[in-house]
C-alpha cells in the first residue's frame, strides 16, 4: 500500500486564489490589507523566511512593508517600531520574525504587538483565547495543518490524534485546535515514554519536533493520517521528522516535506492578515 499525498503546494495555491480575490475585494473598497514584517540582525534563515512572507503578499495584492533592523538594535527601539506600527491604520497585521537576537526579550515584543494585529498568534491573550475555544488568531502553521485535514475531509471527531512536540508555536497550539474539532488528543515531549507505542495509536499523527527522520513506518498505523511538521536540513537537502519512504508504505495520508505544510504555513499568514482587515470594518 501506499499513502495518498496531502499536496500543500496545491491546497495553498487554491487558498491563494481566493485570498488574493478577497484581497482585491477589500482594495477596492479601501482597505488594501497591510502587513509589516520586522526582522532584527542577520540570520539568514529568517531573512529567507522573511522575504518569502513579503512576496507572498505582494502576489497576493496586499501593501507589505519589511523592516530591517541592525543586530544591535535596542529593546526601546524595536518596542517604538511595534507601537508606531500598533497606531498606523494601513498595517492590519505585525510579524516580528523570531528569533530575535538574544539582548532582546521576545517575550515584552510580541506583548506589545496588538492582539488585534497579532497575525502570529502568540500573543497571550490570543494565546488565551485559542485555549479557551474562542481563537481569534490561531498560530499560522497549526491552522495550515487544520485546514489541510479539513480540505482532505478528514473526520477528526473521536479520532485519536497524537500531536509530537510541544512547543508554544506549534505541538500546544495544535493539540487545542485539534481537540477542538473533537479529536482526543494526546501532546508528546521529549520526556515522553515509549514513544512509539503512543504513535501506534495515532489515527492522525502530527510530528514537530526538527529531528530528521525520527518517525518510521514501523511507529505508524496503518491508513494514519500523518502531517510532517518538521523541517531539517540533512547534506544539503530538506527532509521532514518522518521517514517518508518506509512512512508512506503504511500510513493512508502523507504530508511530503519540502511541498506539504510550509506552504501552509504562509498562506494562513495571509488568510490571518485578510481576517484582521475584516473584523477591523
Ligand atoms: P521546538 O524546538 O520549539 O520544539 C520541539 C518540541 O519537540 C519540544 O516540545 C520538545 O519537547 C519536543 N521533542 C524534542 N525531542 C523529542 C523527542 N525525542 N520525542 C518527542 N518530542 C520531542 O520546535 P518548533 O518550533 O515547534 O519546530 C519543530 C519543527 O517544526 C522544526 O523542525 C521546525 O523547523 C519545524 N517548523 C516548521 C514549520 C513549517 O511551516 N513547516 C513551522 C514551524 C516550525
Amino acid at each position: 500500500m501506499s499513502a495518498q499525498i496531502i499536496s500543500g503546494t496545491e491546497l495553498a495555491a487554491s487558498i491563494r486564489e481566493t485570498i488574493a480575490t478577497r484581497a482585491a475585494e477589500l482594495t477596492t473598497l479601501g482597505h488594501k490589507p497591510g502587513l509589516a514584517v520586522v526582522l532584527v540582525g542577520d540570520d539568514p534563515a529568517s531573512r529567507v523566511y522573511v522575504r518569502n512572507k513579503v512576496s507572498a503578499c505582494e502576489k497576493a495584492g496586499f501593501k507589505s512593508v519589511m523592516y530591517e533592523m541592525p543586530e544591535n538594535t535596542s529593546q526601546d527601539a524595536l518596542v517604538g517600531l511595534v507601537q508606531q506600527l500598533n497606531a498606523d491604520p494601513s498595517i492590519h497585521g505585525i510579524l516580528v520574525q523570531l528569533p530575535l537576537p538574544k539582548h532582546l526579550d521576545s517575550h515584552v515584543v510580541i506583548e506589545t504587538i496588538s492582539a488585534a494585529k497579532d497575525v502570529d498568534g502568540f500573543h497571550i491573550s490570543n494565546a488565551g483565547l485559542l485555549m479557551t475555544g474562542k481563537p481569534l488568531f490561531r498560530p499560522c502553521t497549526p491552522y495550515g495543518v487544520m485546514k489541510m485535514l479539513e480540505l482532505t475531509g478528514i473526520e477528526l471527531r473521536g479520532a485519536e490524534a497524537v500531536v509530537i512536540g510541544a512547543s508554544n508555536i506549534v505541538g500546544k497550539p495544535q493539540a487545542m485546535l485539534l481537540l477542538q474539532q473533537g479529536a482526543t488528543v494526546t501532546l508528546c515531549n521529549s520526556k515522553t515514554k515509549d514513544l512509539k507505542s503512543h504513535c501506534q495509536r495515532a489515527d492522525i499523527l502530527v510530528v514537530a519536533v526538527g529531528r530528521p527522520n525520527m518517525i518510521t513506518g514501523d511507529m505508524i498505523k496503518p491508513g494514519a493520517v500523518v502531517i510532517d511538521v518538521g523541517i531539517n536540513r540533512v547534506d544539503g537537502k530538506l527532509c521532514g521528522d518522518v521517514d517518508f519512504d518506509s512512512a508512506k508504505e503504511v500510513a493512508g495520508w502523507i504530508t511530503p516535506v519540502p511541498g506539504g505544510v510550509g506552504p501552509m504555513t504562509i498562506t494562513m499568514l495571509l488568510q490571518n492578515t485578510i481576517e484582521a482587515v475584516e473584523r477591523s470594518l
